[in-house]
């Protein structure tokens, strides 16, 4: 089955689990808005809040966080003229679907999954089942729209194979070239931004140091002043990539301001090689306040008409359940479903 069936078409989502972090813009978002004006694909952006209960989420916050992130899309350029916007749980046919894949996934693929381990920690018998499940849910968000490409961050490439793997297995087993062999979208300086208090573990919003992240809400000050206490090393940067083996939080700071900067990390080394951290951290917050600060002034615009949101959403669902209603209909067809 060659890839040209199918339209063109991007999903991606993030979960309502807190404020965005830089992180996520970096890795994720600014990609959703560049996909989405290059023209070549439908784009579908999803707040995946039936993944955010995946552990505890205060009921009235996961409303509030739900609409902020909503916000936060439109902010940095999603629009809802031109992309699907929508929340996970008011297009019921994700989770129908991801039942079926939770028959097709194998315990075992299920069982290598590292975030998982990584959420769950020491405690994994007291993890929710949903925790676990979570990649298959994640595969169904993707296939119910026979997505093609879905930008993401470098620690969901694992999901992206295993949302592969259950379309390869699927097809296989009922004998159909059905759903599409989905690529993911891992691209930029800053695929994998990491903790400004830990360089060898990624930057979260549900991290509980808050001076580990920088939050997209985050004011000019605290901005400053996080990056400045970020931890780095006494060497100053060097004028070449490979000088920054072996120094995870300068490589860090240096992926982010390229990324930023929308400049290669080559040019970042050009033009700071030789700069003690006490020269390179101003001008990073600096870049960093220019480029967030009228995002998250535009998110507070935006999050003042609240139905307004609520409404683009509903609209969204709409628009998400022409594409979705038929995939699924045909899956429960070819899995033999009476009715279907
Ligand atoms: P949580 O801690 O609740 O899992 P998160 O910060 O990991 O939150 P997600 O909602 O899980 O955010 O992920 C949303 C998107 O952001 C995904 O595409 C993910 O790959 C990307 N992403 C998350 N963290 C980073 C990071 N540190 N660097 C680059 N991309 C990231
Ligand atoms: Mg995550």
């Amino acid at each position: 089955m060659s890839d040209s069936q199918f339209t063109p078409r991007v999903f991606s989502g993030m979960q309502p689990s807190g404020g965005l972090t830089l992180g996520n813009y970096l890795g994720a978002l600014k990609r959703y808005v560049e996909m989405q004006n290059e023209g070549t694909y439908e784009t579908i952006y999803c707040m995946v809040d039936l993944h955010a209960i995946t552990v505890w989420q205060d009921p009235a916050e996961l409303a509030s966080k739900t609409r902020e992130l909503a916000a936060a899309y439109i902010a940095a350029g999603v629009d809802p003229e031109k992309s699907i916007l929508i929340n996970q749980s008011q297009v019921p046919e994700h989770t129908q679907l991801a039942w079926i894949f939770n028959t097709v996934a194998r315990m075992g693929w299920m069982q290598r999954m590292t975030q998982f381990k990584d959420k769950a920690g020491k405690n994994a018998q007291n993890a929710s089942l949903g925790l676990f499940a979570y990649p298959a849910l994640m595969a169904a968000d993707i296939l119910v729209y026979h997505a093609t490409h879905v930008p993401v961050g470098d620690d969901q490439k694992q999901h992206l194979e295993l949302t592969r793997d259950i379309a390869t297995k699927f097809n296989h087993d009922y004998g159909v070239d059905f759903f599409p062999i989905t690529e993911p979208v891992i691209k930029g300086a800053a695929t994998r931004v990491m903790s400004l208090r830990d360089g060898s573990k990624k930057m979260s919003k549900s991290d509980t140091s808050d001076a580990s992240r920088i939050n997209m809400t985050d004011d000019a000050d605290t901005i400053a002043k996080k990056i400045r206490k970020a931890k780095t090393d006494p060497e100053p940067l060097p004028s070449e990539y490979k000088g920054l083996d072996d120094r995870p939080e300068a490589r860090n700071l240096v992926n982010i301001y390229a990324a930023l900067a929308d400049i290669s990390v080559d040019q970042v080394l050009a033009d700071h090689g030789g700069a003690q951290f006490g020269t390179f951290k101003p001008a990073l917050a600096e870049l960093a306040v220019e480029k967030l600060s009228p995002i998250a002034s535009e998110m507070t615009r935006l999050l003042n008409d609240v139905p307004e949101i609520d409404r683009l959403l509903a609209r969204g669902a709409e628009q998400a359940r022409e594409i979705t209603q038929p995939i699924l209909k045909r899956t429960y067809e070819i899995v033999g479903m009476v009715g279907a």
